[in-house]
């Protein structure tokens, strides 16, 4: 037998090897730093909750953005630590969020296949929120279609768990991948992020609207929350408003900025309805009564708070 020696396989294999050190460095530096994209409520245009997102501040390549480096992470398993910063972060961050703002704002964070293989992450996960002080049944992790296939089987007990101590599961990416709708039946979902592909043709391309229209109404009758991401037109907006969509997010609303910034935002944001409706807990009214959401079992509630 003979094997073909190409020198651009070991140009990658070393390129790897060195953002795999580099990304050990990395997370013992703390040249993580973890970015906010809000997500806003299409009835009321207020920001109801915010999705993390991990950005590296390399020290001689600036800022890298996470799909050069998570695919490697998760390979060699530093996901797991990585993901355990993040999820420590975001907590805090958005109980921080909370506390100022006196309202309920949701956190968003991505999950990966290797941190669910852990039959122990939904209780470490519970009792990070708990200790960072974000209030019960306000964090929802983002899985995407591969995971659920991936690990179908042993998965299925650690998302049960999961919902079981109050933490919400949304469905990223939802329609690209298999798309299997048994998972929306078959594991106990909070919701689905619509990926950004169906939402670029919304306005010109009539499929897509017509696809998104389907998501929105099946959605809707299973008591399932819908997020477009990647919404970047007015005129996908006003459609996205238009199908009942509930929840938008992307660069037309607000980009993936760090904290201080997204602080700014909520501010502005949030301050205007304040002033409007006379208090937080007024808007608090008007915007969770525009939202179909599944409500979460009362013993995952207190389950997280306890
Ligand atoms: P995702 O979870 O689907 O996140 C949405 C991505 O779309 C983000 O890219 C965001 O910056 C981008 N985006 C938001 N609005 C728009 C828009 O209007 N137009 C366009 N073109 N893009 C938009 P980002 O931050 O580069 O993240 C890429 C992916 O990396 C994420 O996709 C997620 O799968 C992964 N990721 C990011 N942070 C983490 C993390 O902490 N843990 C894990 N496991 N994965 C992460
Ligand atoms: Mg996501
Ligand atoms: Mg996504």
């Amino acid at each position: 037998r003979y094997e073909l020696f190409d020198a651009t396989v070991r140009a990658q294999v070393l390129s790897r090897l060195h953002t795999e050190t580099e990304l050990r460095k990395a997370l013992e530096c703390e040249q993580l730093h973890v970015y906010y994209q809000p997500i806003i409520d299409t009835a009321t245009g207020q920001p109801v909750a915010t999705e993390a997102l991990v950005r590296w501040q390399h020290p001689d390549h600036g800022l890298i953005p996470p799909l050069e480096f998570i695919p490697i992470a998760e390979e060699t398993g530093l996901i797991v630590e990585l993901g355990r910063y993040v999820l420590e972060q975001a907590c805090e961050q958005g109980a921080a969020w909370q506390r100022q703002f006196a309202l309920p704002l949701e956190m968003f964070v991505n999950v990966s296949a290797h941190q669910l293989a852990n039959q122990l992450f939904p209780v470490e996960v519970a009792e990070i929120a708990r200790r960072r002080g974000l209030l019960a049944g306000t964090l929802e992790l983002e899985v995407t279609e591969s995971v659920l296939m991936g690990e179908a089987g042993s998965s299925a007990t650690v998302l049960n768990e999961l919902d079981a101590h109050g933490l919400r599961l949304m469905l990223d990416d939802f329609g690209t991948g298999y798309s299997s709708l048994s998972y929306l039946r078959r594991f106990p979902l909070g919701g689905v992020k619509v990926d950004r592909s169906f939402i670029d043709g919304l306005g010109d391309n009539p499929q897509d609207a017509a696809i998104m229209k389907a998501i929105v109404e099946m959605c809707r009758a299973l008591g399932l929350t819908v997020v477009a991401e990647g919404v970047e037109t007015d005129t996908q907006l006003r459609q996205l408003r238009q199908l009942g969509c509930e929840r938008v997010q992307g660069y037309l609303l607000c980009h993936p900025r760090p904290p201080e910034e997204i602080t700014e935002f909520l501010n502005e944001r949030l301050v205007t309805v304040t002033e409007a409706e006379g208090s937080a807990s007024a808007y608090l009214k008007t915007a969770r009564a525009n939202v179909v959401r599944p409500s979460l079992p009362q013993r995952a509630v207190g389950s997280l708070r306890n």
